[in-house]
Order: C-alpha cells, then sequence, then structure tokens
C-alpha cells in the first residue's frame, strides 16, 4: 500500500478539485484522506456517508472549580495570555484565549484548578459515493492541535487502506508548509504539487519543493490555469525542469471546475473531453511514478 499526496502552496490553487478527480478516477484502488482539517471540503464532493464519528482530544482545558478558591489572584497573575477573568466575585478561565501551559494550575496554593482533555475536533470514516472510504475529520474552534488531528486521520486512513486491501492512500493536504502540511508528507511514496501561474505561486512552490527534498521524497507538479499566464508557466517549467520535476499535467483556466463543484460532480465526471483526458493521463502517471 502506498500514499499519495496532494498539495498546493496556498489555498485556491485548485488541489481539492484535482485529488477529487483523482479519487474518482481510482475510486476502487484507494481510501481517501481528507488532512486539509482547517478546511475540509472533501466531503461536498463525495457524499459521505458517516460510519463512525469520534470525538478527538489533545492538548488540556482548564477549570475553576467553585469551591476552595482563596482568592490569591495567583492564576490570574501568572496567565500571560489573559486567560483569567475575575466575574462577580469568581474566577473564570476562558477557553478559547487559554493556551493550556499548566501555570495557573501549578500555581493554585489550593489545588482549585482542574485539568481536563481538550475537545479538538471530531474525526470520521464514511463511505463515499465511489464506493471507497472517506477518512476526514473537523478541527474545533480555536482549537490548534491541526498537525495531531492530520497525523489521526493518515494513520487511520493506512489502516482502512491494509485492511480492505487497496493499493493507495490518497492524501488532500493542507496548503502552505506549516506544521499539518509536513504532518500529512512525513513517510508518503510520491507527492503531487499542484500550482498556478504567478510570482506568489511560483515562490509558494520552491518552498514547498524545499520540503519535499528535504523529506526525501518523490514527486510531480500540475500547472493549473497555465494558460493565464504563459510566461509564468514557462517559468514554473523551467524550475522544474532544474530540479528533475516530472510536470504531470498542464490544465487550462476553465469555468467547468467551478461548473462541476456547484453541481457535487468531480471535473472527471462533469467533463468528458480534454480536461478529463489531461487528468486520466496525469493520474496514470501518478500511479506509475508511485509504483516505481
Ligand atoms: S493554563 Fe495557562 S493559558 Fe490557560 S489560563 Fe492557565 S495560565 Fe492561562
Ligand atoms: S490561584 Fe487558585 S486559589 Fe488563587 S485565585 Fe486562582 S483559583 Fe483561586
Amino acid at each position: 500500500m502506498k500514499e499519495i499526496v496532494v498539495l498546493s502552496g496556498k489555498g485556491g490553487a485548485g488541489k481539492t478539485s484535482i485529488t477529487a478527480a483523482f479519487a474518482a478516477l481510482g475510486a476502487k484502488d484507494l481510501v481517501l484522506a481528507d488532512c486539509d482539517v482547517d478546511a475540509a471540503d472533501m466531503h461536498l464532493l463525495t457524499a459521505p456517508e458517516i460510519q463512525v464519528e469520534e470525538d478527538f482530544y489533545s492538548g488540556k482545558v482548564y477549570e475553576v472549580k467553585t469551591d476552595g478558591c482563596v482568592h490569591c489572584f495567583k492564576c490570574m497573575k501568572v496567565c500571560h495570555f489573559d486567560a483569567v477573568s475575575h466575574i462577580d466575585g469568581e474566577f473564570v478561565i476562558d477557553p478559547m484565549e487559554c493556551e493550556g501551559c499548566g501555570y495557573c494550575y501549578q500555581v493554585c496554593p489550593t489545588r482549585t484548578i482542574e485539568m481536563h482533555p481538550r475537545l479538538a475536533g471530531k474525526f470520521y470514516v464514511s463511505n463515499t459515493r465511489f464506493g471507497n472510504t472517506l477518512v476526514h475529520a473537523r478541527l474545533g474552534i480555536a482549537a490548534d492541535n491541526s498537525g495531531k488531528l492530520v497525523t489521526k486521520v493518515r494513520e487511520e486512513a493506512k489502516k482502512m487502506a491494509l485492511e480492505q486491501q487497496k493499493k493507495y492512500v490518497l492524501v488532500d493536504a493542507s496548503p502552505g508548509i506549516g506544521c499539518p502540511v509536513v504532518a500529512s508528507l512525513t513517510g508518503a511514496h510520491f507527492v503531487v504539487m499542484v500550482t498556478e501561474p504567478t510570482v506568489s505561486g511560483l515562490h509558494d512552490l520552491s518552498r514547498v519543493y524545499e520540503l519535499i527534498r528535504k523529506l526525501k521524497l518523490k514527486s510531480g507538479c500540475i500547472i493549473n490555469k497555465a494558460d493565464i499566464n504563459p510566461e509564468m508557466a514557462g517559468q514554473i517549467k523551467q524550475f522544474l525542469e532544474e530540479n528533475d520535476v516530472p510536470l504531470l499535467a498542464e490544465l487550462p483556466y476553465d469555468v467547468r471546475f467551478t461548473e462541476a463543484i456547484s453541481q457535487a460532480k468531480t471535473i472527471v465526471e462533469y467533463d468528458q473531453g480534454a480536461l478529463r483526458e489531461k487528468l486520466v493521463k496525469a493520474w496514470e502517471e501518478v500511479r506509475e511514478l508511485t509504483d516505481k
């Protein structure tokens, strides 16, 4: 079983449309993992029927009990995040402001502050309309443990793929190069970088590629909306050539991408012409390069 990760340097480059197209094309061979937990939207195109729903806990949350407080104000004084307030004679910790450092808990002389696991989000395993499994998650409000949730989604997707004897796990990663992306990438077998022909597109691509190179991963690139700026598309192709990165596809700007999404379809279902053909070829090449 091999893991293919689709990512882009920033949001809006078409990463999810392309991942969903691959998910439709390789349906019977893969388990899909939506690791873009901050903005999970794979469910919009896959119409998942939820089979498993679990709370995901990560980090700690602190709460002042009503009894036992001697009103020493120590908790309020030590909190660097102004999370402790004194309201109507009682001390209250705002869970949205609390960073979970535990300083107040340590200094409280009466052990009046309680520590609980923090509910960081929800985690799901679903059946999709493609007849495969989607592992996905939703990060809670103000929860900043997306790296851990991404790791949980990946691990569960790999477990499902092994159980179901699937060839691939296809991962839709978060945009950027932050902690959730690193959590999506480490140990992957192939990475599909999706970019746009703009100055920032090339800049983001080079940062993402640097990360991929450091992690010693195989990769290829899809230039989306390649015709909106042929000169920049040329510079991106030059960058790919210099770094020996295969160009998997050049996709034109096409309103059918958004039309497909508005009808909750993938582009390879919505378009039966040249766009579909390019994505079929790209998916075949991804599989070949992954299996090498
Ligand atoms: S755990 Fe840390 S951040 Fe939260 S209230 Fe206590 S001192 Fe402030
Ligand atoms: S540190 Fe403990 S005892 Fe002191 S004010 Fe805070 S909750 Fe009350």
